[in-house]
This record gives structure tokens, sequence and C-alpha cells, in this order.
């Protein structure tokens, strides 16, 4: 693997004082050569610092292995799924005899919520590490699929969105894509296909199909009764979620698709307090859903709220698709749905062609396209429009702009060929974008979700 100066940010080493305070919490033992401390997919593993000897990170493909790392000593293992409680993405086994502090689960989230140095460095050092994973398709799952399939977008950004790395093949355009399909007996009608940790083949999965397999659903109790269910994880679920886990109580998210909601789909966020030089909306939702889980949060994802019984002590919250939970207190943080273009027949193209979001994803799908957009002067549409576009011709509309400060689009019409719409509104709608709650009250005591859509619109010639 190569690291490329990567190697000293993502395994740091530990100080004599750190590791001290780290044994008060865990248990010395030694290690075999060769002993396999969590295997990939494991329910559970463990988090090791290692004393003598050497751990080996691998990551098992289809009918191989490649070696991520070998780790010396001072240096400790894990990454959020740790946190998280979610199976491992990878394998680690000891490479020669040696000696590990090893410390259990919940013992270090009891160190990270007592020890704020200790915390720091874990937390940042396993969000790096999962970012490196990501940004290099370093996963235990392999996606098969057609860019043209709106199944595959509908996949690749529900992983992406959860951060789950995995690696892509295009059926149209990667080579040996076709002795994979055979060696799995995968026909063209059963893409996309999920390959998982080398073994299991998933046929056009569902999200919750997908979440079930990476441990994203495990935290449903239906026989507890929690202090708190919060339905949605966007920054208002993931707040609420973060100020109730870290005063004791017991919190379950419900969340139907993805922590950080529509905050997650943007490029970059500028105006959130406390961020003072901006920050992707997907970086802001993995550091909320992480800090949450610190606090001993649990989140249940692909898992919608259906209706609650509000008439009822504790309330029991139904899922959809089934069963339901109990809670003392229930925070509906469902956010809201835009109404997209009213153009006939778009929804023929959704996710084909048709995107409503202008994210770093749509941008792979439509590189080198020609490309228009609609509602350029979003922080989204904003690079669509400069020269840094990703696209080979971009077309860009927006409504008109109150200040032309507000509205880059006009700005750089010449170069990047983007009217501004004369009347205010984008091209084939007859309606400004308008948000409506995803919630909404209904009689006999039960409250019950509307259908949500989402904003920026881009087409794609492909
Ligand atoms: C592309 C884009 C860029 C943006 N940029 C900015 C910006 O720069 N600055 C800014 O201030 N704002 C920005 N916004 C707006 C900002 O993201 C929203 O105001 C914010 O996300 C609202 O947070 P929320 O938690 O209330 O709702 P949402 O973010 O909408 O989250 C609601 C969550 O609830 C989930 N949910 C819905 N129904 C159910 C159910 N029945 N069961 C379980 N889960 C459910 C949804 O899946 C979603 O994850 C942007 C929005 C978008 C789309």
């Amino acid at each position: 693997m190569q690291w490329a100066g990567d190697r000293d940010r993502l395994f740091p080493k530990l100080d004599d004082a750190q590791i001290a305070r780290i044994a008060q919490r865990g248990e010395r033992r030694s290690v075999r050569r060769k002993e396999v401390l969590w295997e990939v997919g494991a329910p559970r593993m463990d988090f090791y610092v290692i004393l003598s000897g050497t751990i080996e990170i691998v990551q098992p493909m289809p009918g191989r292995e490649e070696s991520i790392t070998v780790q010396g000593p001072r240096e400790f293992t894990g990454d959020v799924d740790l946190i998280f409680g979610h199976p491992a993405v990878v394998e680690a086994r000891a490479g020669e005899e040696g000696e590990v502090l090893a410390l259990r689960r919940e013992a270090l989230l009891a160190l990270v919520q007592t020890d704020p140095g200790l915390s720091e460095l874990f937390l940042r050092t396993f969000l790096q590490r999962r970012a490196f994973l990501i940004a290099h398709g370093k996963g235990d799952a392999v996606l098969v699929g057609s860019r043209h399939s709106p199944d595959t977008l509908r996949i690749r950004e529900f992983l992406s969105r959860n951060g789950r790395p995995y690696t892509y093949l295009d059926v149209e355009s990667d080579a040996g894509v076709q002795q994979l399909l055979e060696r799995f007996g995968v026909r063209p009608e059963d893409l996309p296909a999920l390959i998982v940790r080398g073994r299991l083949l998933l046929r056009k999965p569902t999200n919750l199909e997908v979440a079930e397999q990476f441990g994203f659903t495990n935290a449903i109790d239906q026989d507890k009764v929690q202090d708190l269910v919060v339905v949605g994880a966007g920054p208002a679920g993931l707040t609420a979620a973060v100020y109730a886990a870290s005063e004791g109580l017991d919190v379950l998210v419900l969340e139907s698709h993805a922590p950080g909601g529509q905050a997650g789909s943007s490029s970059r966020i500028e105006n959130y307090l406390g961020f003072p030089e901006g920050i992707s909306g997907q970086l802001l939702a993995a550091r909320a859903f992480t800090q949450a889980n610190k606090f001993g949060a649990k989140f249940a994802i692909a898992r919608s709220g259906g209706a609650i019984r509000c008439r009822e002590r504790p309330y029991s919250i139904e899922l959809e698709g089934g069963g339901a939970v109990k809670a003392r207190a229930v925070v509906i943080a469902s956010g809201v749905k835009y109404r997209s273009s009213d153009i006939p027949g778009v929804e023929r193209f959704e996710g084909a062609g048709v995107y409503h979001a202008a994210t770093h994803l749509e941008e792979q799908l439509c590189a080198g396209e020609e490309v228009a957009v609609v509602g350029a002067a979003t922080p989204q549409g904003r690079r669509w429009s400069s020269s840094r576009a990703p696209c080979a011709r971009c077309t860009c509309w927006c409504a008109a702009p109150a200040s032309p400060r507000r509205c880059p689009v006009t700005s750089s019409a010449a170069s990047r060929n983007c009217p501004t719409s004369p009347s205010g509104s984008v091209p084939g709608s007859s309606r400004s974008r308008a948000a409506v709650p995803t919630w909404s009250a209904s009689g006999g005591g039960t409250t019950r979700p509307a259908r949500r859509r989402r904003g920026t619109s881009t087409t794609s010639s492909s």
C-alpha cells in the first residue's frame, strides 16, 4: 500500500503517559504468531495497543487478500466501526509473537467519554482512517452495476452517505468484470449486485438489505423502552441525540437514509456556527454521527418511523416495514421535502440522467458529459458554473439573483454559458422551490410522515 506521507498521520505513536492511562481500563496479554484478532465482518472487535511485535491489517478481496498496513509498537488499532459497533471492514492478525493491551469496546467508549486528550486523538485518527479507506475504495464490499442505472446510483449514494468504503466496478467499462460476474453466477438482470466480504451476493438489493449486511439496523430492540427516540438524523436529529446521550439518556435514532440529512449532501457549508473555514456536509455528518455514538446513542439506518401512537405510554413508534419501538419521549426531526421540477415525465429519468443534487457523486456520473444545472445559484450549483466545473460543457440556470454578488452564475455567464432565467423561475417549472414538513398530523392521535424530495437538479445528456 502506498502511503505517500499519510502513515504518520493515520498511525500515530502513543507516549508512555498515554499508554499508562489506557492500561487502567485494559488488560495486557500476549498474542501468538498469525493469531487472528478479528475477522472481516466480525460483529464485535476489541481495541489493541501494540506493546511488542506487529499486527497486520488485511483486506480480503474476492479470491485474494491485500495487506493494508503492518502496525508496530506504540500504535493502536481500530476505526470508526469500533465506536459505531458495526462489523469490521478489515481483518487484523498478529504478525509475530508479541504483547498487546486489549480493551473491549465498552471500555474504549468509557475511556473516550472521560479522557479528552485520548478521545480527540482516537476519534480524529479513526475518522481519518475511514476517509482513507473510502478514498481508496478499500472496503468489504464490491458493487457491480451500470452508471446509467438508477438502482446503481441509489446503492452508491447509500453506501457513500453512510461512510461505508466499497469498490465500484462499472459493467460497461471496467476490465475483469465479466469474469467476476461469471464466478458469482450473476446475470445482467441481477445488476446492480453487491458482493459482501468476498462471499455473499445481493442481487438488486434494497437499502434495507444493504444496511442489514453492515449492521446498520442492529440497534432495534423492540422490547426495550428507550428514554428518547429521535426520528431523523439530519443536523437537528443528530443534535438532539448528542445532547440527550451526553446527559446519560438511552437514545435510539431512526433514520430512513443516512446520517446528515440534507446537510450531508452539501459540498460546503459556510454558515454553521463554529466552522469559520466552512465544512463539507459529509464531514459534518460523520463528525456528528461519531460524537453521538461516542456518548452511547444508537442508530437504526434504513429504518423509517411510520406512525406514533400518541395516546399510549410509553409511546409506540411504528416502523415502516413492520415492528415498533417504545419510548418515554420522541423528537421528530424529519426535516422537509422539496418540490422538484414539474417537467412531465421527469420521474422516468431520475437517477438515470436527471439528478436532484449536484454533489461529488453526480460529478463522477456526469464527468466529461454535457450538463445542464437548474438552480445554479445554490452552494452546490456554484461549482458547476465556475471554471472548475467537472463537465465538458455546462449550461446553468438560476432564478433572478437578489444581488449580483449572490449569484456567481451571472458573473461567469460568458465563460460557462449560464443564462439567468428572465422570469425568475427555472426552465420547465412553473413553481418555485418550496419546503414542506415531512411529518404531518393526522386524526386519531397518530402522527404520520409524508414523502420527501430534494433541491438542485442536474441533468446529464447521457
Ligand atoms: C444541497 C444542500 C446544501 C445546503 N447547504 C446549506 C448551507 O450551506 N447552509 C445552511 O445553513 N443550510 C444548508 N442547507 C440546508 C440544511 O442542510 C438544512 O436546513 C438542514 O439539513 C435541516 O436539518 P434537519 O435535521 O431539520 O432536516 P434534514 O436535514 O432534512 O434531515 C431530516 C432527516 O430525517 C430523515 N427522515 C425523514 N423522515 C423520516 C422517517 N419517517 N423516519 C426516519 N427518518 C426520517 C431524512 O432521511 C433526513 O435524514 C443545504 C441543503 C441542501 C440540500
